[in-house]
């Protein structure tokens, strides 16, 4: 009996790590369909269990991702050989957040943009848009959602440590978006869910094309 338990276990394990592997997969090619993930760029994570991810490899295609370009990463031992550098972000995210089931980083055009035109004020604030409320918790095209800019570094310790101190503290007066911006590189977005990550992500890089139009008819 305790070895039917114990293989059953080992089972659903199994098809965890295969579900997470193929919503990477999927996330890549969806992405890639959209052009947000250019020249290998960008890379995609999914929650197997509380102590494991499944994340993209270093350097690979994220639209023609096979199961082989998928590191199982546990959240609290070194990042695997052939870790993106910028998987650090995504652990480290992870552990922070118990809720978060899927992160999607892309270079996508108008977040790559959008992020170096705000990087002075350090925050894109969002307003007025009826997309916005494909973001968590927005309700009302009339709240005011902040996502943080932050300057990009290729010290990526030290990047992961002003994002994990500027989440900490969002702004009082504001919704905290599912994502933020790295300047001149790209968004980072996360969701509870794969799905929810890629409504994210699709919303956000769309929600900066509306902001780079608009803004072109402020003074
Ligand atoms: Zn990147």
């Amino acid at each position: 009996m305790a070895q039917t338990i114990s293989l059953k276990t080992e089972a659903d394990a199994d098809s965890a790590v295969a579900k997470a592997v193929a919503g990477v997969i999927a996330a890549g090619r969806a992405a890639a369909l959209r052009h947000w993930v250019p020249a290998t760029s960008g890379n995609f994570s999914v929650r197997i269990d509380a102590g494991r991810i499944a994340i993209t490899r270093s350097g690979v295609d994220k639209g023609n991702l096979v199961a082989s370009d998928i590191l199982i990463q546990p959240l609290d031992e070194a990042l695997l050989p052939g870790s993106s550098a910028e998987a650090e972000l995504h652990t480290a995210l992870y552990r922070q957040r118990p809720e978060i089931g899927a992160i999607f980083h892309a270079h996508s055009p108008a977040a790559t943009v959008l992020s170096r035109l705000a990087l002075g004020e350090a925050t894109v604030r969002f307003t007025g848009w009826e997309l916005q409320k494909a973001l968590a918790g927005v309700r009302t095209h009339e709240a005011i959602v902040d996502v943080p800019v932050f300057a990009n570094d290729q010290d990526i310790s030290a990047l992961s440590g002003r994002v994990d101190a500027r989440l900490a503290q969002p702004a009082a007066d504001a919704i905290a978006a599912p994502g933020y911006l790295l300047a001149g590189h790209g968004v980072y977005a996360w969701g509870a869910t794969e799905a929810d990550a890629a409504r994210h992500l699709e919303a956000l890089e769309t929600l900066f094309e509306f902001e780079l139009s608009y803004r072109r008819f402020i003074p």
